[in-house]
């Protein structure tokens, strides 16, 4: 495998580092070992997040083809575009934001406050947009590029969570390095690896990081799209394309794509009840505080599956803490009595 072929812009801190997850593991049981990687504070660029690790990859293409505009698209509380106004502002570029209609939810100051406040605070020229959810290219995000080219600029394409970017997987093989590394200095290994897919690039760029070491269906993706059959075969499409990029020198699979569909539900962007719980319990037992939109799901997956006991005794998983609480002022209502 050959990642080191490919320049890294840094705009993370480094290797982002491993914590116990020590009361809720022993809440859970105690059989089963908790840890996570924090992804949600790999970076000091507006709290940073995995966008921010993908763009490490993007971004050397962005400068080398002589690019002053990065324009980014997702829904109104999007991590992606508040991580993409972050590292505008960071390299002096100027930044615009479509920002569509993804979820349906009113709390009264959903597009004032949380990820959006931060983009409009760090200089991003967001434009709302009345389109539903979906994750692949679309019409106003290709306006957008459309209009900074005829005003005389030279636009960059950032696409939804970065993964129809061809770069978009690399990011997330350089976690599976990095983890390896890091398993090196802790003395022993994961078995599992719990993350959170909507857009895909984020496991797809784990899978193929981990089949290296014949850990690709260790990799548990916890869908929070509530579109999973999309969000899969993105998933595999895009570790196919990283696989190739980096040489990996194996087939990836569609059973070396672990999608599980329990948790998503009703919607991409609203959590239920089990996601308000995980939520809860993860911030009261640890001080780690997850979304409803993405983490909670996955920390809802992660806690269910120990509870059923799906992990087996003594397993030590790693849950991949990939960001998003910015989004938690957004959904204020739900948590106004705690
Ligand atoms: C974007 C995002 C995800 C999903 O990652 P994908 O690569 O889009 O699958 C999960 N959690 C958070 C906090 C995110 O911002």
């Amino acid at each position: 495998m050959n990642l080191d072929k490919f320049p890294r812009y840094p705009l993370t801190f480094g290797p982002s580092p491993i914590t116990p997850l020590k009361r809720l593991s022993a809440y859970l049981g105690g059989d089963v070992e908790l840890y996570a990687k924090r992804e949600d504070c790999n970076s000091g660029l507006a709290f940073g997040g995995n966008k921010t690790r993908k763009m490490e990859y993007l971004i050397p293409e962005a400068i080398e083809q002589g690019c002053d505009t990065l324009v980014s698209i997702g829904g109104i509380q999007s991590n992606q575009t508040r991580q993409v106004a972050a590292v505008a502002a960071h390299l002096g570029m100027k930044c615009i934001l479509v920002q569509e209609n993804w979820v349906d939810y009113a709390d009264a100051v959903y597009d004032r406050v949380g990820n959006i406040e931060l983009s409009r605070i760090m200089g991003a020229d967001v434009r709302l947009d009345s389109a539903g959810f979906d994750i692949g290219i679309r019409a106003s995000w290709k306006s957008a590029m459309e209009e900074a080219a005829r005003d005389g600029g030279k636009p960059y394409p950032i696409p939804a969570g970065c993964s129809e970017h061809p770069y978009g997987g690399l990011g997330f093989v350089g976690f599976a390095e990095e983890v390896r590394q890091q398993e090196a200095d802790l003395g022993f290994t994961f078995d599992y690896i719990v993350v959170c897919s909507v857009t895909g690039s984020t496991q797809a760029g784990m899978v193929v990081g981990f089949a290296a070491d014949g850990r690709a269906r260790r990799v548990i993706g916890i869908d929070a799209s509530a579109k999973p059959e999309k969000t899969k075969a993105q998933i595999l499409r895009i570790a196919r394309h990283t696989a190739e990029l980096v040489e990996l020198g194996q087939e990836i699979t569609e059973e070396d794509v672990v999608l599980d569909t329990r948790y998503a539900h009703p919607a991409y962007g609203l959590p239920n009840d089990g996601t308000l719980e995980a939520i809860r319990l993860c911030a009261r037992h640890e001080g780690v505080l997850t979304d409803p939109v993405y983490e909670g799901k996955s920390m809802q997956g992660m806690i269910d599956m120990v509870r059923n006991g799906e992990f087996p005794k003594g397993s030590k998983v790693l849950y991949a803490h990939l960001g998003g609480a910015p989004a938690l002022s957004a959904y204020s209502y739900i948590f106004r009595n705690g």
